[in-house]
C-alpha cells in the first residue's frame, strides 16, 4: 500500500476549502500572474515575495508589457530577489510568448515546458492552476510530503524519484480541481507538512493515510544526498565616493551575477595598506580610507566573505560609473550581496 493514492484526493481538498493562506496570485489566477508568482516563490520565501509580486503587477501587468520593458526596468523589479537568470527568462519567454502565440501563455503543458525558464513543476502549476488541466506540479516541498506519506528513504534529490512522483500523481490528479489539488499540496507542505524534522501531524487531514507518520518517522523523512561543499570566496569590497557619487561598475556578461552592477571588489580579505597599495597601482588617488564591517552572502555553490572599505577619491577613474545614491537605489539593479556595505549611507539621509 502507498501513501500517495487516490484516497488523499479528498480530504485534501475539502482541508483546503476550509481555509488556505490569503495570497495575492490566488486571487485572480491569471496565467500570467500564476507564472510571475511561482517563478518569484522558487528559493524565496512567501512573505518576501508578496511586495515583489505587487509592485512587479503594477509595473508589468501583462506579457505585452514584461515584453516591451527595458532590461533595466524588469531587473531593478528583481532587484533582491537573486538568481537573476530567472528575470532574463521571463523577458525572453513573454517576447517568445508574443510572437508565437499573441501575447497569450499557450493552455498546454507541453508548449508551456518549452519556453525559457519554465521547467516541469512552474508548467505544472500554470497549466493545473490557470487552465485546469490534469497536470501535476511536484517541486521539494510536494517531494517531502510524497516521501512522508509513503514511509520512503530513497533520497527526494533523484531525479527518478521526482519522476516516479510525477507520476504517481499525475494518476490521482482529480480532473474536475486539478489546480486546487495541486495548491492544497503546496498549501500542507508549507503550513503543515513542514521541513526540519517539524511536521505538524496532528493538524493534517491525511494523517490517517500517512505511512511516515504511522511508522513513526514522519520527522527523519525526506532523505537528501549529501550536497557538494560551497567554495568559500574573499573578497574585498569598496564603497568608493567621488563628492557625493557611488562608483559602480558591471559585471561580466558570463558567470555568477552576470551583467548586474556591483560595488568594485578586490580578490582577498585585503589590509587597508594592501587595499592603498591595489588602488594606487591603479593610479586612483585616495583621500581616505575607512574599514566598514564585513559581510557574508551565500549562493548556491559559493559563499563571498566580504571584508569592506569606504573609499573617497580625489579624481573619478574612468572605469566606473559615478551615479548618485538616490539613483542606485531607484535606477539601478545591485545584487543584494552588496546591500549591507550601503548602510553607511543611510546617516546621510
Ligand atoms: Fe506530513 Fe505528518 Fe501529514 Fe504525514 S501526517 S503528511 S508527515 S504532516
Amino acid at each position: 500500500m502507498n501513501g500517495v493514492c487516490s484516497a488523499i484526493v479528498a480530504p485534501l481538498l475539502s482541508w483546503y476549502d476550509q481555509g488556505h493562506r490569503d495570497l495575492p496570485w490566488r486571487t485572480r489566477p491569471t496565467p500570467y500572474r500564476v507564472w510571475i508568482s511561482e517563478i518569484m516563490l522558487q528559493q524565496t520565501r512567501v512573505e518576501a515575495v508578496r511586495g515583489y509580486f505587487e509592485r512587479w503587477m503594477q509595473s508589468l501587468p501583462d506579457v505585452h508589457a514584461l515584453a516591451a520593458a527595458d532590461e533595466a526596468v524588469y531587473m531593478k523589479l528583481w532587484e533582491g530577489l537573486g538568481y537573476y537568470s530567472r528575470v532574463r527568462n521571463l523577458h525572453r519567454a513573454a517576447v517568445e510568448v508574443c510572437e508565437k502565440y499573441g501575447g497569450e501563455l499557450p493552455a498546454d503543458y507541453g508548449h508551456l515546458l518549452a519556453l525559457p525558464g519554465i521547467g516541469d513543476y512552474t508548467a505544472g502549476a500554470i497549466a493545473s492552476i490557470a487552465f485546469g488541466l490534469p497536470v501535476p506540479a511536484v517541486d521539494g516541498n510536494v517531494l517531502r510530503v510524497a516521501a512522508r506519506l509513503d514511509n520512503d528513504f530513497t533520497p527526494i534529490t533523484d531525479p527518478k524519484y521526482k519522476k516516479l512522483t510525477r507520476e504517481r500523481f499525475a494518476a490521482i490528479m482529480p480532473t474536475d480541481r486539478p489546480g486546487d489539488f495541486n495548491q492544497s499540496l503546496m498549501e500542507l507542505g508549507a503550513t503543515t507538512c513542514l521541513p526540519n524534522g517539524a511536521p505538524l501531524c496532528s493538524d493534517c487531514p491525511v494523517q490517517h493515510l500517512c505511512l511516515g507518520y504511522h511508522h513513526g518517522n514522519a520527522a527523519q523523512l525526506p532523505v537528501r544526498a549529501a550536497k557538494k561543499m560551497r567554495r568559500a570566496e574573499n573578497r574585498t569590497v569598496l564603497l568608493i565616493r567621488y563628492g557625493t557619487l557611488i562608483g559602480i561598475r558591471r559585471r561580466p556578461d558570463s558567470g555568477l551575477l552576470a551583467g548586474l552592477w556591483e560595488l568594485p571588489a578586490l580578490e582577498g580579505a585585503l589590509s587597508p595598506d594592501a587595499v592603498r597599495q591595489a588602488l594606487g597601482v591603479r593610479g586612483w588617488q585616495m583621500e581616505k580610507l575607512l574599514s566598514l564591517h564585513p559581510a557574508k552572502h551565500i549562493f548556491t555553490h559559493v559563499e563571498w566573505r566580504m571584508t569592506g572599505y569606504y573609499v573617497e577619491l580625489a579624481e573619478p577613474p574612468a572605469e566606473l560609473t559615478f551615479v548618485t545614491p538616490s539613483a542606485l537605489r531607484e535606477e539601478y539593479a545591485l545584487p543584494s550581496a552588496f546591500r549591507p556595505f550601503l548602510s553607511v549611507l543611510e546617516d546621510e539621509e
